[in-house]
C-alpha cells in the first residue's frame, strides 16, 4: 500500500494538503477533480518527484524517500501528463522501462526482452515497434509510453491523464489494460478527466477540490455524496446500469 499522511506540497506556494490517502495493490484508484484542483501535483508528490513539507509517504510501510534510483523505480512507475517526442523508436522507448533491472552498461537479458515484447503487445503498439515516436499520433505516443510503464513492472503504477489523446476505442482498451494490471496485483493509480470512465473502472475514487480531498470511497458509495460531487465537479452522477448500448455504467447529471 502507498500511504500519504499529512502531505503538503506544491511549487512556490502550497497546492495540495492531504490528511490521509491510500493506494492499494490489486486495486484501481482514481483521483478526479476540476482543472487546477491539484491532481498532477498529488501524483508527482506520491511518485516522490515533488517533496512534501512534512508528513510521510510510505510504500508498504517504508518511507519512499529511503529508496533511490532503481530501487524506487521497482516500486513506483509514473507516467506524466506531457510526453516528450523523443527522437527514438517505440521499442527503444519501451526498453527504457527495464532500466531498474538492467545490468552494467544497460545490458538487457532474455527476460527483459520478453517483458518489452509483452508490454508492447498489451499496450497495442507492437505493430509499430520500429516507428519513431515523432511519427505517431498523440494517442499512439501515449500508448507507447504506457508500454514503457508496463515494462517497468513496478508494484505501483501512477498514470497522469493517460487517455487524453485517445479515441473511445483506445480509452476502452486502456480500461482493459488497467484491469489486467490490477489482476496482476499492481496498484494502479489514475487521474482522469473522464468522470464516468473513472467511476466505471475504479475500486476507489478520491475527489480533489482546491488541493484537498472533498470526498472519497468506492464509486457506489460516492454516488450518494451528491452535494460534495456537485461542489467539486459541478456535476453529479447516476448509475444507469451496464448495457451493450451504453459506453459506461454511469452517466453525468447537471
Ligand atoms: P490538475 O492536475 O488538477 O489540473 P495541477 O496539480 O496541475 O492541477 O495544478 C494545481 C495548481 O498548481 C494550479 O493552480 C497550477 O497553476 C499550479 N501549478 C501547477 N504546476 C506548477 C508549476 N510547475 N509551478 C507553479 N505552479 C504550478
Amino acid at each position: 500500500m502507498i500511504e500519504l499522511v499529512n502531505i503538503a506540497s506544491g511549487y512556490d506556494k502550497e497546492i495540495i494538503n492531504i490528511d490521509k490517502m491510500t493506494f492499494e495493490k490489486g486495486m484501481i484508484t482514481s483521483v478526479i477533480g476540476k482543472n487546477g484542483s491539484g491532481k498532477t501535483t498529488l501524483l508527482k508528490t506520491a511518485a516522490g518527484l515533488l517533496k512534501s513539507r512534512g508528513g510521510s509517504i510510505l510504500t508498504d510501510g517504508h518511507e519512499l524517500s529511503s529508496f533511490k534510483g532503481k530501487e524506487r523505480a521497482k516500486r513506483i512507475a509514473y507516467l506524466p501528463q506531457s510526453l516528450k517526442e523523443l527522437d527514438m523508436d517505440v521499442k527503444t522507448l519501451v526498453s527504457h522501462g527495464r532500466f531498474p533491472y538492467s545490468g552494467k552498461f544497460g545490458s538487457l537479458n532474455e527476460k527483459d526482452m520478453d517483458k518489452i515484447t509483452g508490454a508492447m503487445e498489451m499496450a497495442g503498439v507492437a505493430a509499430y515497434a520500429d516507428k519513431k515516436l515523432k511519427s505517431l499520433s498523440g494517442g499512439e505516443r501515449q500508448r507507447a509510453y504506457i508500454a514503457m510503464i508496463i515494462a517497468q513492472d513496478a508494484e505501483y503504477m501512477l498514470f497522469d491523464e493517460p487517455c487524453t489523446y485517445m479515441d473511445i476505442k483506445h480509452r476502452r482498451e486502456f480500461a482493459d489494460i488497467a484491469e489486467t494490471l490490477k489482476d496482476m496485483g499492481k496498484g494502479v493509480v489514475l487521474t482522469l478527466h473522464d468522470i464516468p470512465m473513472s467511476f466505471d473502472i475504479s475500486d476507489k475514487i478520491y475527489v480533489l477540490k482546491d488541493g484537498r480531498v472533498s470526498a472519497g470511497g468506492a464509486p457506489g458509495e460516492l454516488l450518494k455524496e451528491k452535494a460534495a460531487l456537485k461542489d467539486a465537479l459541478d456535476v453529479t452522477l447516476k448509475y444507469a446500469g451496464k448495457d451493450d448500448n451504453r459506453l459506461y455504467g454511469y452517466e453525468l447529471c447537471i
